[in-house]
């Protein structure tokens, strides 16, 4: 263990441009409950019930009963942990540009990192549906459901449905900066959900290493990852922190 994270200092000492992908994982410790697999939203929920845009379409109060205001509960008292802080810290050492996540919960930028490309929107923020005028998730009034902008438009979450595009401009940038990067950090992803899964990809045959930062294995660990450090991303990021200020 010690000496995965001497390599992964070693690594990122060297590294000119870092990227990381993160995923439910880093944001566990959080509070923030994963959408997928045990304990997930989706063992209670059928997704395509409840988390589609058609079923927002058909009846937004519903899915604000059911759904968005549940998930407001749990993001408005989230703050960050170690792990999104040492990713922010990664950024202030001149490391890494770019954070590319498949979460929701707006955690990254409140950390302070200050690229970070949202595959799935952002719940931090809710988006009236006639005029598009955003407001903060943590400022809206649900004493009546569905909320409203002040033109009277019901908002909705800024984050990507099912049954919704990924943003172009998401997928298209973080294609770019997978291919250009020399180090890629996976944190708290198994990356097997598209688009997420193919940015280790692209990396790897662009020819930066790939170091993957989970608590198990995964489909990459074998196939894509140069390393697997194992572990919480909060513990194996405070100790690759520490001792990369130590080296540089
Ligand atoms: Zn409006």
């Amino acid at each position: 263990m010690d000496d995965l994270i001497k390599q992964a200092a070693d690594d990122l000492a060297a590294a000119g441009k870092v990227t990381a992908l993160t995923g439910a994982g880093i944001s566990i410790e959080s509070g923030i409950p994963p959408f997928r697999g045990k304990g997930g939203l989706w063992e209670r929920f059928d997704p395509m019930e409840i988390a589609h845009i058609d079923a927002f379409m058909r009846d937004p109060a519903r899915v604000w009963n059911i759904l968005v205001k549940e998930m407001k509960k749990i993001v408005d008292i989230a703050v960050p942990n170690d792990g999104h802080k040492g990713l922010a810290k990664l950024e202030e050492m001149g490391k890494l540009k770019t954070v590319i996540t498949q979460n929701i919960d707006g955690l990254h930028q409140a950390a302070g990192n200050t690229d970070v490309i949202e595959f799935h929107g952002t719940f931090a923020w809710q988006r009236c549906m006639d005029c598009s005028r955003k407001y903060e998730t943590r400022q809206v009034d649900i004493s009546v459901i569905p909320p409203r902008c002040s033109c009277g438009g019901i908002l909705r979450p800024d984050a990507v449905f099912f049954g919704e595009m990924i943003p172009p401009d998401a997928l298209r940038r973080s294609r770019q900066i997978a291919s250009d990067c020399d180090v890629m950090l996976v944190v708290g992803t198994s990356a097997v959900v598209q688009p997420a899964a193919l940015m280790p990809v692209i990396a790897k045959e662009s020819g930066a290493k790939v170091v993957e930062i989970n608590p198990e294995r995964t489909p990459l660990t074998d196939e894509i990852s140069d390393y697997l450090i194992p572990g919480g991303a909060g513990d194996v990021m405070n100790r690759i922190v520490a001792e990369l200020e130590q080296i540089s």
